[in-house]
């Protein structure tokens, strides 16, 4: 049984990583989306929100765990026993940040393998700030996020739609 990690800030979960998420489950028997606790930008949405609305995004996709990590992504996947981490590609400008991410990973815990997924053309544009900055100022975000983050997102810029 081959599990992955795909660990990120989620915040929130956009239609770009549940195409990442889809296309993982396809390949490794188990994937654990792992919310990152400690992220240095502050969150919009708290830990438990982040993960709520994971859970309720992806509970139509039966070999999909959700689960929340602290500390050193490694040190984690080490101790439940995962090697293969799951990244998303979007454009070039992603590239640097993941790749440095990569090595760092590599470097810390050599037998792990970082594997890189692109997501559908039409999700290339997204990002969960994007969708933050969108929805504040009162825009459509239905196209781009599950309908429960839609609602959690204009809840809580106090968006009347
Ligand atoms: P982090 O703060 O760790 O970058 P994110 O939640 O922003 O966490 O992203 C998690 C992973 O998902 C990253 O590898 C990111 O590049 C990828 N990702 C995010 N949005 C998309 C998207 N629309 N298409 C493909 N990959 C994506």
């Amino acid at each position: 049984m081959i599990r992955a990690v795909y660990p990120g800030s989620f915040d929130p979960v956009t239609n770009g990583h549940i195409d990442i998420i889809q296309r993982g489950a396809k390949i490794y028997d188990e994937v654990i989306v792992l919310v990152a606790e400690n992220i240095s930008k502050i969150p919009l949405f708290t830990l438990e929100e982040r993960l709520s609305m994971l859970r309720e995004s992806l509970q139509h996709i039966p070999n999909v765990k959700v689960d929340s990590f602290k500390g050193l992504l490694v040190d984690y996947i080490k101790k439940i026993d995962v090697r293969i981490i799951i990244r998303g590609l979007r454009a070039v400008s992603d590239f640097e940040y993941e790749f440095q991410q990569a090595l760092t990973n590599k470097k810390l815990y050599p037998e792990s393998e970082t594997v890189f997924l692109i997501s559908d053309i039409k999700y290339t544009f997204l990002s969960s700030s994007m969708v933050k900055e969108i929805a504040k100022f009162g825009g459509c975000v239905e196209d781009l996020v599950p309908e429960c983050v839609a609602k959690k997102l204009y809840e809580k810029f106090n968006v009347k739609r």
